[in-house]
């Protein structure tokens, strides 16, 4: 709900505040009520991971260069990206977590990495090291 007297959708509040923690433990139920723990192996994880890269490399796949916020994609092919987003986000939360590596301190620290290795002085409007 917003300030604005008007109702967002179903699951927007949840989706707002999402954590990868929440992620990590929803994984974690999702695998252990399945008992499926026994295949996330760090190594299968990974190749599950590089496929769903391939799904979503797919959408993408001879469309020629699109233009930031899709709006020459209907609902359907959002929709579908979403999908597949999500899939690479689930798999390396998944993997992340069991290889005990804490995905959200990791990536604050390699910002700041990232922030020592690309000063902002050296760095600003130089497309080689954008990411
Ligand atoms: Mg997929």
């Amino acid at each position: 709900m917003n300030g604005g007297g008007r109702k967002d959708p179903p699951g927007a509040a949840d989706a707002a505040l999402v954590s990868l923690q929440d992620l990590r433990s929803k994984l974690q139920e999702f695998a252990r009520v399945r008992d499926w723990d026994q295949f996330h192996s760090p190594r299968n994880l990974l190749l599950a991971l590089v496929g769903e890269v391939g799904e979503l490399s797919e959408i993408f796949q001879w469309k020629g260069e699109v233009q930031r916020g899709l709006p020459d994609w209907n609902a359907a092919e959002k929709e579908h990206l979403g999908e597949e987003l999500s899939d690479v986000l689930l798999y390396l939360v998944r993997l992340a977590d069991v290889c005990g590596v804490d995905l959200g301190q990791a990536a604050l620290s390699k910002l700041k990495k990232n922030a020592v290795k690309y000063p902002v002085e050296k760095c600003k409007s130089q497309s080689t090291n954008a990411q």
